[in-house]
């Protein structure tokens, strides 16, 4: 099963369009492709469109123009409901801000992406536990996340993401909100998983979150501007 793609993005644009006529260019045609077990870090100043992309990616917006193949998958010649069902067993999702539901137990957050499949609540339960105990959180399966510290709530949405066994984690900034020490836990964990076969993207603006990846994708005016190996980048640009 090596080198089998897992994303493949051929000539992506994507186009905003608001009220009154204007419109603005964020993805002016980009291409590349990702194989299983890569760790990739996308990196850009804000506003890039780095965002864009991943929520492209992860089938949360469709693209203006270009072809995404997800898992061998045209995502635009999917219906709603195969896209779901292909979302829901190919990806994971890590947000900056843990986007967990505030008056739900850690349990019931983990739970959440079985619960939409119609596991039942014993089973969803017991799979919740073990995963929580995964991410280090034995024992917090009845608090609320802000009972809980800011890494300690991105390790409930690591394992929320975990949760159904994805292909592909994609992290926007997931680091965005923790200090460096914790930090440096969270992509401890990524890395792991990375080693484990788990295809990880990343979004980051901080060069010692990215160097946990292998793979740089530097966009820049809505190109790729580099891809290839992070440590040739960071030691010939020397920053
Ligand atoms: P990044 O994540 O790299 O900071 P984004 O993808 O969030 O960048 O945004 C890229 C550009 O697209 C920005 O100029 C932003 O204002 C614009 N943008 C993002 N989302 C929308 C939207 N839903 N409607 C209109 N413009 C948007
Ligand atoms: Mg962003």
């Amino acid at each position: 099963m090596k080198n089998r793609k897992v994303v493949e993005v051929d000539n992506l644009t994507k186009t905003y369009f608001m009220p009154g006529g204007l419109s603005q260019q964020v993805l002016r045609g980009i291409s590349f492709e990702i194989n299983e077990g890569e760790f990739v870090a996308i990196m850009g100043h804000s506003g890039s469109g780095k965002s864009t992309l991943m929520n492209t990616l992860g089938c949360l917006d469709r693209p203006t123009s270009g072809k995404y193949f997800l898992a061998g998958q045209e995502v635009s010649k999917l219906t709603d409901d195969q896209l779901a069902v292909v979302r829901g067993k190919t990806l994971g999702f890590v947000f900056q801000n843990f986007n967990l539901l505030m008056k739900r137990t850690i349990a019931d957050n983990v739970s959440l992406p079985l619960l939409y499949q119609g596991v039942s609540k014993k089973e969803c339960y017991e799979r919740a536990s073990a995963m929580i105990e995964r991410v280090g959180l034995k024992g917090y399966a009845d608090r609320i996340p802000n009972q809980l510290s800011g890494g300690m709530q991105q390790r409930v949405a690591i394992a929320r993401a975990l949760i159904n066994n994805p292909k592909i984690i994609l992290a926007d900034e997931p680091t965005g909100n923790l200090d460096s020490q914790t930090s440096d836990e969270i992509m401890s964990m990524f890395q792991d998983l990375n080693n484990e076969g788990i295809t990880v993207i990343l979004v980051t603006h901080e060069a010692d979150v990215a160097m946990y990846a292998k793979r740089l994708l530097r966009i820049a005016d809505g190109v790729i501007e580099y891809d290839g190996s992070i440590k040739d980048y960071f030691v010939k640009e020397d920053k």
